[in-house]
């Protein structure tokens, strides 16, 4: 792979993830921001995996695991297996599988992520967090919605 190709696999780097990891646009689409995620672990970009997450997860995030786990493999493709747009009003899923090198071997990370689109923007919901929120409270995504009634199913 050349130094300019994108790391999910679309294209060019600078036409592709760089634009959406250095703020000049936005993602247009959940598989847009996953693709871009993945890209943002294989440069190590962490505060992009950060500002990418759901507004009520940031701070539960977990930081410097988030740092090991980029550093500490290598990057190998992205394969995007299916994307739904639009479960409901605000939210998607893509189901993909990374394939990454872990230093022993290869290995494939296939899981099904879920996003939340607020306000035009879209983010991605992390079923890891180890947060508390009780199905009354308002929604970690923004939508100022009860958190039963928006994203308490994709976490
Ligand atoms: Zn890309
Ligand atoms: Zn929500």
């Amino acid at each position: 792979m050349s130094e300019l190709a994108c790391p999910c696999g679309l294209g060019l780097y600078h036409q592709c993830c760089a634009p959406l990891h250095l703020g000049n646009t936005q993602a247009q689409s959940a598989e847009q921001l996953m693709r871009s995620r993945y890209s943002a672990f294989a440069k190590h970009d962490v505060d992009y995996i950060l500002k990418t997450t759901a507004v009520g997860q940031q701070s539960a995030l977990d930081m410097t695991a988030i740092v090991d786990w980029a550093k500490s493999n290598q990057w190998l493709q992205l394969e995007v297996v299916q994307a739904n747009e639009k479960i409901d009003k605000n939210h998607g899923k893509v189901e993909f599988k990374a394939h990454y090198h872990d230093g022993k071997q290869a290995q494939i990370h296939h899981e099904v992520s879920h996003f939340v689109k607020f306000q035009q923007q879209w983010y991605f919901l992390d079923p890891t967090t180890d947060q508390q929120i009780t199905m009354k409270q308002n929604c970690i995504c923004g939508s100022g919605k009860k958190f039963k009634q928006c994203c308490a199913q994709f976490v």
